[in-house]
Protein backbone atom coordinates (compact mmCIF):
# COMPACT_ATOMS: atom_id res chain seq x y z
CA UNK A 1 0.00 0.00 0.00
CA UNK A 2 2.84 2.66 0.78
CA UNK A 3 4.61 1.47 -2.44
CA UNK A 4 1.34 2.08 -4.56
CA UNK A 5 1.40 5.37 -2.82
CA UNK A 6 4.99 6.53 -3.15
CA UNK A 7 5.02 5.52 -7.17
CA UNK A 8 2.24 7.81 -7.33
CA UNK A 9 3.28 10.65 -5.71
CA UNK A 10 1.82 13.16 -8.02
CA UNK A 11 -1.66 11.76 -8.48
CA UNK A 12 -4.21 14.02 -7.32
CA UNK A 13 -7.17 12.44 -5.67
CA UNK A 14 -9.70 15.62 -6.17
CA UNK A 15 -8.44 15.73 -9.49
CA UNK A 16 -9.55 11.96 -10.13
CA UNK A 17 -12.96 12.47 -8.13
CA UNK A 18 -13.12 15.66 -11.11
CA UNK A 19 -12.64 13.78 -13.85
CA UNK A 20 -15.15 11.01 -12.81
CA UNK A 21 -17.35 13.73 -12.22
CA UNK A 22 -16.74 14.92 -15.51
CA UNK A 23 -17.38 11.80 -17.29
CA UNK A 24 -20.90 11.40 -15.58
CA UNK A 25 -22.17 15.08 -15.81
CA UNK A 26 -22.67 14.97 -19.38
CA UNK A 27 -25.26 12.81 -18.73
CA UNK A 28 -26.79 15.37 -17.31
CA UNK A 29 -29.23 18.51 -18.15
CA UNK A 30 -27.13 20.75 -15.82
CA UNK A 31 -25.67 23.96 -17.41
CA UNK A 32 -21.61 24.49 -16.49
CA UNK A 33 -22.58 26.58 -13.88
CA UNK A 34 -24.60 24.74 -11.63
CA UNK A 35 -21.84 21.98 -12.56
CA UNK A 36 -18.72 23.82 -11.98
CA UNK A 37 -20.42 24.60 -8.45
CA UNK A 38 -21.35 21.35 -7.76
CA UNK A 39 -18.04 20.95 -8.01
CA UNK A 40 -15.90 23.63 -6.08
CA UNK A 41 -15.15 23.01 -2.51
CA UNK A 42 -16.79 25.59 -1.00
CA UNK A 43 -14.69 26.58 2.03
CA UNK A 44 -10.94 25.46 2.90
CA UNK A 45 -10.05 25.62 6.43
CA UNK A 46 -6.12 25.64 7.04
CA UNK A 47 -4.64 25.75 10.39
CA UNK A 48 -2.11 25.02 12.56
CA UNK A 49 -1.99 25.31 16.25
CA UNK A 50 1.30 24.38 18.85
CA UNK A 51 1.13 21.24 21.12
CA UNK A 52 3.21 20.76 23.68
CA UNK A 53 4.29 16.98 23.43
CA UNK A 54 6.72 16.03 26.19
CA UNK A 55 10.11 19.07 26.07
CA UNK A 56 8.56 20.24 23.01
CA UNK A 57 6.18 22.02 20.60
CA UNK A 58 5.03 20.76 17.72
CA UNK A 59 3.02 22.72 15.00
CA UNK A 60 0.12 20.29 13.98
CA UNK A 61 -1.14 21.11 10.57
CA UNK A 62 -5.20 20.09 9.57
CA UNK A 63 -7.63 21.04 7.67
CA UNK A 64 -11.35 20.59 8.00
CA UNK A 65 -12.83 21.47 3.86
CA UNK A 66 -16.85 22.10 3.30
CA UNK A 67 -17.32 20.75 0.17
CA UNK A 68 -21.14 21.88 -0.18
CA UNK A 69 -23.64 24.18 1.44
CA UNK A 70 -26.49 22.95 -0.71
CA UNK A 71 -28.09 21.16 2.48
CA UNK A 72 -27.03 22.08 6.38
CA UNK A 73 -24.88 20.85 8.38
CA UNK A 74 -21.87 19.50 6.08
CA UNK A 75 -21.20 16.56 7.05
CA UNK A 76 -17.60 14.07 7.03
CA UNK A 77 -15.20 12.02 9.30
CA UNK A 78 -12.10 13.77 10.35
CA UNK A 79 -8.72 11.54 9.51
CA UNK A 80 -5.52 11.41 11.06
CA UNK A 81 -2.50 10.67 8.85
CA UNK A 82 0.50 11.53 7.98
CA UNK A 83 -0.84 11.50 4.53
CA UNK A 84 -3.14 13.97 5.19
CA UNK A 85 -2.77 16.88 2.85
CA UNK A 86 -5.25 19.98 1.17
CA UNK A 87 -6.43 17.64 -1.65
CA UNK A 88 -6.92 14.69 -0.35
CA UNK A 89 -9.11 16.27 2.21
CA UNK A 90 -10.68 18.36 -0.58
CA UNK A 91 -11.38 15.00 -2.36
CA UNK A 92 -12.45 13.25 0.21
CA UNK A 93 -15.32 16.28 1.63
CA UNK A 94 -16.07 16.02 -1.90
CA UNK A 95 -17.04 12.47 -2.08
CA UNK A 96 -18.63 12.73 1.13
CA UNK A 97 -21.43 15.21 -0.87
CA UNK A 98 -22.27 12.94 -3.70
CA UNK A 99 -22.23 9.97 -0.57
CA UNK A 100 -25.02 11.79 1.12
CA UNK A 101 -27.40 12.22 -2.12
CA UNK A 102 -27.05 9.38 -2.72
CA UNK A 103 -28.42 7.43 -0.19
CA UNK A 104 -31.03 10.17 0.63
CA UNK A 105 -29.01 12.20 4.00
CA UNK A 106 -30.04 15.76 3.87
CA UNK A 107 -26.51 16.71 4.71
CA UNK A 108 -23.86 19.21 2.56
CA UNK A 109 -20.01 17.12 2.18
CA UNK A 110 -17.14 17.86 4.83
CA UNK A 111 -14.23 16.23 5.76
CA UNK A 112 -11.41 16.77 8.58
CA UNK A 113 -7.62 15.57 8.65
CA UNK A 114 -4.79 16.12 11.07
CA UNK A 115 -0.84 15.27 9.76
CA UNK A 116 0.07 13.19 12.21
CA UNK A 117 0.89 9.16 12.66
CA UNK A 118 -1.49 8.82 15.87
CA UNK A 119 0.81 6.16 16.52
CA UNK A 120 3.67 8.38 17.93
CA UNK A 121 1.43 9.63 20.81
CA UNK A 122 0.24 8.95 23.59
CA UNK A 123 -3.62 9.01 24.48
CA UNK A 124 -2.85 12.60 26.59
CA UNK A 125 -1.44 13.64 24.00
CA UNK A 126 -3.37 12.78 21.17
CA UNK A 127 -6.41 14.35 23.55
CA UNK A 128 -4.63 17.46 23.38
CA UNK A 129 -4.00 17.34 19.83
CA UNK A 130 -7.63 16.59 19.48
CA UNK A 131 -9.63 19.06 21.75
CA UNK A 132 -7.24 22.16 19.98
CA UNK A 133 -8.35 21.09 16.88
CA UNK A 134 -12.45 21.13 17.98
CA UNK A 135 -11.58 24.64 19.28
CA UNK A 136 -9.93 25.81 16.52
CA UNK A 137 -13.53 24.88 14.29
CA UNK A 138 -15.65 26.44 17.02
CA UNK A 139 -13.49 29.64 16.81
CA UNK A 140 -14.15 29.97 13.03
CA UNK A 141 -17.47 28.62 13.17
CA UNK A 142 -16.74 25.27 11.57
CA UNK A 143 -18.68 23.02 13.75
CA UNK A 144 -22.04 22.62 15.24
CA UNK A 145 -25.40 20.08 14.95
CA UNK A 146 -26.41 23.10 11.87
CA UNK A 147 -22.96 23.94 10.60
CA UNK A 148 -20.79 20.79 10.11
CA UNK A 149 -20.93 17.71 12.03
CA UNK A 150 -17.34 15.74 11.99
CA UNK A 151 -17.56 11.99 12.46
CA UNK A 152 -15.14 9.20 12.47
CA UNK A 153 -13.09 8.39 9.71
CA UNK A 154 -9.61 6.54 9.26
CA UNK A 155 -7.24 7.08 12.43
CA UNK A 156 -9.89 8.22 14.58
CA UNK A 157 -12.73 6.65 16.62
CA UNK A 158 -15.07 7.25 19.11
CA UNK A 159 -12.58 8.05 21.81
CA UNK A 160 -12.12 10.67 19.46
CA UNK A 161 -15.64 11.90 18.60
CA UNK A 162 -16.35 12.17 22.67
CA UNK A 163 -13.62 14.56 23.08
CA UNK A 164 -14.47 16.91 20.13
CA UNK A 165 -17.98 16.72 21.75
CA UNK A 166 -16.97 17.48 25.61
CA UNK A 167 -14.47 20.22 23.94
CA UNK A 168 -17.78 22.02 21.84
CA UNK A 169 -20.01 21.57 24.98
CA UNK A 170 -17.79 23.80 27.22
CA UNK A 171 -17.22 25.97 24.66
CA UNK A 172 -20.87 26.71 24.02
CA UNK A 173 -22.40 26.41 27.68
CA UNK A 174 -26.49 25.75 27.58
CA UNK A 175 -26.76 24.80 24.15
CA UNK A 176 -29.18 21.99 24.57
CA UNK A 177 -28.21 20.59 21.15
CA UNK A 178 -24.88 20.31 21.75
CA UNK A 179 -24.01 16.11 21.43
CA UNK A 180 -25.75 16.70 17.78
CA UNK A 181 -22.05 18.55 16.92
CA UNK A 182 -20.05 15.34 16.02
CA UNK A 183 -21.15 11.51 15.44
CA UNK A 184 -20.02 8.13 16.32
CA UNK A 185 -19.62 8.81 19.80
CA UNK A 186 -19.28 6.07 22.35
CA UNK A 187 -22.92 5.27 22.89
CA UNK A 188 -23.10 6.62 27.01
CA UNK A 189 -22.25 10.05 25.55
CA UNK A 190 -25.07 10.09 22.83
CA UNK A 191 -24.18 7.85 20.46
CA UNK A 192 -26.50 5.64 18.71
CA UNK A 193 -26.52 1.73 19.05
CA UNK A 194 -25.11 0.33 15.55
CA UNK A 195 -22.32 3.22 14.53
CA UNK A 196 -19.36 1.28 14.93
CA UNK A 197 -19.92 -1.01 12.62
CA UNK A 198 -22.42 0.14 9.75
CA UNK A 199 -20.11 0.53 7.26
CA UNK A 200 -18.93 -2.43 7.30
CA UNK A 201 -22.51 -3.70 7.56
CA UNK A 202 -23.52 -1.16 4.97
CA UNK A 203 -20.46 -2.66 2.72
CA UNK A 204 -22.31 -6.31 3.06
CA UNK A 205 -25.82 -5.11 2.60
CA UNK A 206 -24.76 -3.42 -0.62
CA UNK A 207 -22.91 -6.29 -2.13
CA UNK A 208 -25.50 -9.03 -1.26
CA UNK A 209 -28.14 -6.46 -2.63
CA UNK A 210 -25.34 -6.62 -6.46
CA UNK A 211 -25.49 -10.34 -6.04
CA UNK A 212 -29.28 -11.05 -5.89
CA UNK A 213 -29.84 -9.92 -9.22
CA UNK A 214 -29.66 -13.06 -11.13
CA UNK A 215 -29.12 -10.84 -14.90
CA UNK A 216 -26.45 -9.20 -13.59
CA UNK A 217 -24.87 -11.85 -11.55
CA UNK A 218 -25.24 -13.92 -15.35
CA UNK A 219 -23.10 -11.61 -17.19
CA UNK A 220 -19.99 -11.91 -14.70
CA UNK A 221 -20.67 -15.55 -14.96
CA UNK A 222 -21.71 -15.85 -11.15
CA UNK A 223 -24.60 -17.56 -9.30
CA UNK A 224 -26.89 -15.20 -7.26
CA UNK A 225 -26.40 -15.21 -3.46
CA UNK A 226 -23.21 -14.15 -1.16
CA UNK A 227 -22.75 -17.48 0.33
CA UNK A 228 -19.66 -19.89 -1.19
CA UNK A 229 -18.67 -16.64 -3.12
CA UNK A 230 -14.58 -16.23 -2.07
CA UNK A 231 -13.97 -13.19 -0.88
CA UNK A 232 -10.61 -10.67 -0.38
CA UNK A 233 -10.46 -7.86 1.90
CA UNK A 234 -7.68 -5.39 2.08
CA UNK A 235 -8.04 -3.15 5.36
CA UNK A 236 -9.03 -4.73 9.29
CA UNK A 237 -9.80 -1.34 10.45
CA UNK A 238 -12.88 -0.73 11.45
CA UNK A 239 -14.94 -1.11 8.07
CA UNK A 240 -12.68 -3.64 6.80
CA UNK A 241 -12.95 -6.11 9.95
CA UNK A 242 -16.72 -5.20 10.19
CA UNK A 243 -17.40 -6.13 6.84
CA UNK A 244 -15.13 -9.82 6.62
CA UNK A 245 -17.49 -10.69 9.27
CA UNK A 246 -20.37 -10.31 7.71
CA UNK A 247 -19.16 -11.94 4.97
CA UNK A 248 -17.45 -14.59 6.91
CA UNK A 249 -20.84 -15.20 9.25
CA UNK A 250 -23.32 -15.44 5.97
CA UNK A 251 -21.44 -18.11 4.23
CA UNK A 252 -19.18 -16.36 1.62
CA UNK A 253 -14.98 -18.29 1.69
CA UNK A 254 -12.87 -15.01 2.71
CA UNK A 255 -10.25 -16.01 1.06
CA UNK A 256 -7.86 -13.00 1.34
CA UNK A 257 -7.12 -10.43 4.11
CA UNK A 258 -3.89 -7.99 4.49
CA UNK A 259 -2.88 -5.36 6.70
CA UNK A 260 -0.06 -3.25 7.15
CA UNK A 261 2.57 -6.28 7.84
CA UNK A 262 1.25 -8.23 4.65
CA UNK A 263 -1.26 -10.32 3.54
CA UNK A 264 -2.65 -13.84 4.12
CA UNK A 265 -4.28 -16.38 1.49
CA UNK A 266 -5.80 -19.72 1.82
CA UNK A 267 -8.26 -20.95 -0.87
CA UNK A 268 -10.15 -23.09 1.61
CA UNK A 269 -11.26 -19.73 3.27
CA UNK A 270 -9.87 -17.89 6.72
CA UNK A 271 -11.79 -17.66 9.63
CA UNK A 272 -11.84 -14.17 10.15
CA UNK A 273 -12.27 -14.54 13.78
CA UNK A 274 -9.37 -16.52 14.64
CA UNK A 275 -7.34 -14.74 12.36
CA UNK A 276 -8.39 -11.34 14.32
CA UNK A 277 -6.91 -13.37 17.62
CA UNK A 278 -4.14 -14.63 16.04
CA UNK A 279 -2.97 -10.93 14.96
CA UNK A 280 -3.83 -10.22 18.61
CA UNK A 281 -1.48 -12.43 20.14
CA UNK A 282 0.94 -12.42 17.49
CA UNK A 283 1.18 -8.64 16.23
CA UNK A 284 0.76 -9.94 13.09
CA UNK A 285 -1.43 -11.40 10.38
CA UNK A 286 1.08 -13.39 8.99
CA UNK A 287 2.22 -17.19 9.21
CA UNK A 288 -0.89 -17.55 10.00
CA UNK A 289 -1.58 -21.37 10.15
CA UNK A 290 -2.61 -23.03 6.35
CA UNK A 291 -2.33 -19.58 4.80
CA UNK A 292 0.34 -18.19 1.76
CA UNK A 293 1.95 -15.58 3.64
CA UNK A 294 1.86 -12.12 0.99
CA UNK A 295 5.00 -9.61 2.70
CA UNK A 296 3.80 -7.19 0.84
CA UNK A 297 0.03 -6.34 1.18
CA UNK A 298 -1.06 -4.64 -1.98
CA UNK A 299 0.14 -8.18 -3.71
CA UNK A 300 -3.44 -9.57 -1.69
CA UNK A 301 -5.14 -7.55 -4.49
CA UNK A 302 -4.16 -9.22 -7.08
CA UNK A 303 -5.43 -13.38 -5.81
CA UNK A 304 -8.02 -14.90 -7.23
CA UNK A 305 -11.27 -14.01 -6.07
CA UNK A 306 -14.81 -12.84 -6.84
CA UNK A 307 -15.37 -10.36 -4.34
CA UNK A 308 -12.98 -7.80 -3.56
CA UNK A 309 -13.10 -5.37 -1.32
CA UNK A 310 -10.90 -2.77 -1.16
CA UNK A 311 -11.17 -1.42 2.84
CA UNK A 312 -7.77 0.84 3.33
CA UNK A 313 -6.93 3.79 1.77
CA UNK A 314 -7.34 6.19 -1.63
CA UNK A 315 -5.34 4.77 -4.99
CA UNK A 316 -4.79 1.40 -4.20
CA UNK A 317 -5.60 -0.53 -7.51
CA UNK A 318 -4.27 2.41 -10.38
CA UNK A 319 -2.88 2.00 -13.81
CA UNK A 320 -0.01 -0.21 -12.91
CA UNK A 321 -1.71 -3.03 -11.25
CA UNK A 322 -5.38 -2.76 -12.47
CA UNK A 323 -4.68 -5.22 -15.72
CA UNK A 324 -3.86 -7.94 -12.81
CA UNK A 325 -6.46 -8.21 -10.74
CA UNK A 326 -8.71 -11.31 -11.38
CA UNK A 327 -11.65 -10.11 -8.98
CA UNK A 328 -15.20 -10.05 -10.89
CA UNK A 329 -16.77 -7.65 -8.34
CA UNK A 330 -14.92 -4.85 -6.73
CA UNK A 331 -16.74 -3.24 -3.50
CA UNK A 332 -15.12 0.20 -2.87
CA UNK A 333 -15.34 -0.04 1.29
CA UNK A 334 -12.56 2.92 1.35
CA UNK A 335 -12.85 6.29 -0.22
CA UNK A 336 -11.16 6.69 -3.47
CA UNK A 337 -9.38 3.06 -3.61
CA UNK A 338 -9.72 3.16 -7.37
CA UNK A 339 -8.12 5.58 -9.34
CA UNK A 340 -9.49 6.72 -13.15
CA UNK A 341 -7.02 4.72 -14.89
CA UNK A 342 -8.17 1.80 -12.86
CA UNK A 343 -11.63 2.37 -13.12
CA UNK A 344 -11.00 2.38 -17.42
CA UNK A 345 -9.22 -0.84 -17.57
CA UNK A 346 -11.64 -2.89 -14.80
CA UNK A 347 -14.35 -1.61 -17.30
CA UNK A 348 -12.67 -2.88 -20.50
CA UNK A 349 -12.13 -6.23 -18.39
CA UNK A 350 -15.90 -6.93 -17.22
CA UNK A 351 -15.41 -6.85 -13.68
CA UNK A 352 -18.53 -4.54 -11.73
CA UNK A 353 -17.01 -2.16 -9.79
CA UNK A 354 -19.38 -0.92 -7.11
CA UNK A 355 -18.58 2.88 -6.05
CA UNK A 356 -17.08 4.00 -2.31
CA UNK A 357 -20.05 7.13 -2.74
CA UNK A 358 -22.70 4.42 -2.44
CA UNK A 359 -21.07 1.19 -0.63
CA UNK A 360 -19.63 3.21 2.29
CA UNK A 361 -22.39 5.10 2.79
CA UNK A 362 -23.49 2.66 5.69
CA UNK A 363 -21.31 4.86 8.13
CA UNK A 364 -22.90 8.43 7.51
CA UNK A 365 -26.38 6.87 7.13
CA UNK A 366 -26.48 5.72 10.62
CA UNK A 367 -24.43 8.99 11.65
CA UNK A 368 -27.37 10.65 10.26
CA UNK A 369 -30.01 8.78 12.23
CA UNK A 370 -27.37 9.56 15.91
CA UNK A 371 -27.80 13.13 14.75
CA UNK A 372 -31.67 12.93 14.96
CA UNK A 373 -31.48 10.97 17.73
CA UNK A 374 -29.32 14.04 19.69
CA UNK A 375 -31.63 16.31 18.56
CA UNK A 376 -35.04 14.58 19.40
CA UNK A 377 -33.38 14.22 22.63
CA UNK A 378 -34.46 10.33 23.08
CA UNK A 379 -33.42 6.88 22.27
CA UNK A 380 -34.86 5.01 19.54
CA UNK A 381 -37.69 2.75 20.62
CA UNK A 382 -37.98 3.97 23.70
CA UNK A 383 -41.44 4.91 22.77
CA UNK A 384 -43.14 2.02 20.64
CA UNK A 385 -40.96 -1.03 22.32
CA UNK A 386 -43.21 -2.20 24.95
CA UNK A 387 -46.40 -0.94 22.76
CA UNK A 388 -45.51 -3.40 19.87
CA UNK A 389 -44.97 -6.21 22.51
CA UNK A 390 -47.98 -5.84 24.40
CA UNK A 391 -49.77 -5.98 20.86
CA UNK A 392 -47.92 -8.60 19.20
CA UNK A 393 -48.64 -10.44 22.53
CA UNK A 394 -52.53 -9.79 21.95
CA UNK A 395 -51.81 -10.80 18.39
CA UNK A 396 -50.06 -13.88 18.83
CA UNK A 397 -52.73 -15.07 21.93
CA UNK A 398 -55.78 -14.55 19.35
CA UNK A 399 -54.22 -16.40 16.67
CA UNK A 400 -53.31 -19.56 18.90
CA UNK A 401 -56.63 -19.54 20.26
CA UNK A 402 -58.77 -19.32 17.34
CA UNK A 403 -56.04 -22.36 15.90
CA UNK A 404 -55.75 -24.18 18.95
CA UNK A 405 -52.23 -24.53 17.82
CA UNK A 406 -48.44 -23.30 19.98
CA UNK A 407 -46.13 -21.89 18.43
CA UNK A 408 -42.54 -22.93 19.36
CA UNK A 409 -40.69 -20.58 22.06
CA UNK A 410 -37.94 -19.68 19.91
CA UNK A 411 -40.76 -18.63 17.18
CA UNK A 412 -42.40 -16.58 20.41
CA UNK A 413 -39.24 -14.86 21.08
CA UNK A 414 -38.88 -13.43 17.66
CA UNK A 415 -43.01 -12.62 17.05
CA UNK A 416 -43.45 -10.85 20.76
CA UNK A 417 -39.78 -9.22 20.38
CA UNK A 418 -40.98 -5.14 19.91
CA UNK A 419 -37.70 -3.35 18.46
CA UNK A 420 -34.68 -2.20 20.27
CA UNK A 421 -32.78 0.85 19.17
CA UNK A 422 -30.07 -1.26 17.45
CA UNK A 423 -33.09 -2.95 15.29
CA UNK A 424 -34.15 0.35 14.46
CA UNK A 425 -30.92 1.24 13.08
CA UNK A 426 -29.94 -2.04 11.46
CA UNK A 427 -33.53 -1.75 9.89
CA UNK A 428 -33.04 1.96 8.83
CA UNK A 429 -29.50 1.03 7.28
CA UNK A 430 -30.48 -1.61 5.75
CA UNK A 431 -33.32 -0.45 3.74
CA UNK A 432 -31.16 2.38 2.56
CA UNK A 433 -28.62 0.33 1.30
CA UNK A 434 -31.36 -1.65 -0.90
CA UNK A 435 -33.01 1.63 -2.09
CA UNK A 436 -30.40 3.58 -2.86
CA UNK A 437 -28.75 0.25 -4.97
CA UNK A 438 -32.07 0.42 -6.61
CA UNK A 439 -31.98 3.77 -7.82
CA UNK A 440 -28.03 3.79 -9.28
CA UNK A 441 -28.93 0.28 -10.80
CA UNK A 442 -31.96 1.80 -12.88
CA UNK A 443 -29.67 4.93 -13.84
CA UNK A 444 -27.02 2.51 -15.16
CA UNK A 445 -29.35 -0.01 -16.49
CA UNK A 446 -30.80 2.56 -18.68
CA UNK A 447 -27.31 3.43 -20.24
CA UNK A 448 -27.20 -0.21 -21.36
CA UNK A 449 -23.76 -0.97 -20.02
CA UNK A 450 -22.76 1.89 -21.57
CA UNK A 451 -21.08 3.40 -18.32
CA UNK A 452 -19.50 2.11 -15.15
CA UNK A 453 -21.59 2.03 -12.04
CA UNK A 454 -19.76 4.86 -10.49
CA UNK A 455 -20.71 6.88 -13.77
CA UNK A 456 -24.20 5.66 -12.71
CA UNK A 457 -24.52 6.76 -9.08
CA UNK A 458 -22.54 10.36 -10.09
CA UNK A 459 -25.64 11.08 -12.55
CA UNK A 460 -27.69 10.02 -9.51
CA UNK A 461 -25.94 12.18 -7.17
CA UNK A 462 -25.08 15.22 -9.43
CA UNK A 463 -29.26 15.08 -10.48
CA UNK A 464 -30.05 15.40 -6.85
CA UNK A 465 -27.72 18.63 -6.05
CA UNK A 466 -28.05 20.20 -9.13
CA UNK A 467 -32.46 19.97 -7.88
CA UNK A 468 -31.33 21.42 -4.79
CA UNK A 469 -28.81 23.95 -5.89
CA UNK A 470 -31.49 25.67 -8.38
CA UNK A 471 -34.29 25.47 -5.88
CA UNK A 472 -31.59 27.18 -3.41
CA UNK A 473 -31.88 30.29 -6.11
CA UNK A 474 -28.80 31.80 -6.63
CA UNK A 475 -28.47 35.06 -5.26
CA UNK A 476 -27.76 38.41 -7.69
N1 LIG B 1 -15.88 8.92 7.63
C1 LIG B 1 -17.03 8.24 7.15
C2 LIG B 1 -17.14 8.38 5.64
O1 LIG B 1 -16.16 8.52 4.97
C3 LIG B 1 -18.29 8.61 7.90
C4 LIG B 1 -18.68 10.06 7.83
C5 LIG B 1 -19.82 10.44 8.78
O2 LIG B 1 -20.39 9.58 9.44
O3 LIG B 1 -20.12 11.63 8.81
O4 LIG B 1 -18.18 8.26 5.07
Amino acid sequence: MEAAKTHHAHYSFFHGVERNFDKAAKYTRFESGILEQIKACNSVYRMKYPVRIGDNIEVIEAYRVQHSHHKLPCKGGIRYSMDVNQDEVMALASLMTYKCAIVNVPFGGAKGGIKIDPKKYTPFELEKITRRYASELVKKNFIGPGIDVPAPDYGTGAREMSWIVDTYASLKPGEVDALACVTGKPVTQGGVRGRTEATGLGVYYGIRELCHIAEDMKKIGLTTGIEGKKVIIQGLGNVGYHAAKYFFDNGAIVVGLSEYEGGIYNEKGLDIYKVVEFRKATGSILNYEGATNFKNGADILEQECDILIPAALENVINGSNAIRIKAKIIGEAANGPLTPEADEILDRKGVIVVPDMYLNAGGVTVSYFEWLKNLSHVRFGRMDKRFSENQNTFLLKSVEDLTGKRVTDIEREQLLHGPDEVDLVYSGLEDTMISSYHEIRDAWMSHKGTVDMRTAAFTVAINKVGVSYEELGIFP
